[in-house]
């Protein structure tokens, strides 16, 4: 074997290795949870309607009422979750020139937490799984920022149903109402993924759509 042969070989291996990786994207999953605030609004279908027609897909769903203790590992699967959602807090009420309820990020989060425990298990959830290349940050885009009244742009889920604020939540000593929760990395939609969903109730099928979004040549369509 020369040079040349060897440098061919490894040339495809690089390639198939990219392909496998390419392929490998249009599966990538994200969790999404209608909260309990968006099934009281009516907003079920809405909310469903805006992951489907991206072109992602529903590979998992169910209602259910969380327990509390459901709740506490789902939201710190993230070790970083209570330092990065305190200090989100802190920055909005100073882009605002209002004082945050705390100067660290972890005694806002303890208070988050208790809140959020004690919300979810007022109602239910309904808990998805949506699979697509870029599920997870397409899934956040569709959902928006975190505060409906300023960080979540209109168009996405939280800014076009909900108003709610730091301010008013922090103030009535609840947690914002902002209808849905969406993965923020493919690591933690996996964590989560996991936590809400055994492994047989992820369906894996295929979707007639699947060809027009993932195919890389479309000729046969024609005749
Ligand atoms: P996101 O849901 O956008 O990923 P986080 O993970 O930072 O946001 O927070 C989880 C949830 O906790 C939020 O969706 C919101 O309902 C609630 N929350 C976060 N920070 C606060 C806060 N300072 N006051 C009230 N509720 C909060």
């Amino acid at each position: 074997m020369g040079l040349t042969d060897v440098l061919h070989f490894m040339y495809g291996v690089e390639n198939n290795f990219k392909r496998f990786r390419i392929k490998d994207m249009k599966n990538e999953k994200t969790l999404i949870l209608i909260k309990h605030d968006g099934i009281q609004r009516s907003l079920i279908g809405e909310i469903i309607k805006r992951y489907e027609r991206v072109g992602l897909k529903l590979v998992g769903a169910k209602m259910l009422v969380p327990t509390s203790e459901l709740i506490e590992s789902h939201y710190t699967v993230d070790p970083e979750w209570r330092r990065k959602t305190g200090e989100k807090t802190i920055k909005n009420y100073r882009e605002k020139g209002k004082i945050p309820p705390s100067e660290d990020p972890l005694v806002i989060t303890g208070i988050v937490l208790e809140g959020l425990k004690k919300y979810f298990i007022t109602g239910p959830v309904i808990a998805m799984v949506w699979q697509g290349a870029h599920a997870v940050q397409i899934a956040r885009k569709i959902t928006g920022g975190t505060e409906p009244f300023s960080s979540a742009d209109i168009g996405t889920i939280r800014g076009d149903f909900a108003l709610d604020s730091y301010l008013m939540s922090d103030k009535d000593g609840r947690v914002l109402r902002n209808l849905v929760h969406a993965s923020t990395s493919p690591e933690e939609a996996e964590k989560e993924i996991a936590l809400w969903f055994r492994p047989e109730e992820v369906i894996k099928y295929k979707l007639a759509q699947d060809e027009i979004l993932y195919k890389p040549s479309l000729e046969g369509f024609l005749g």
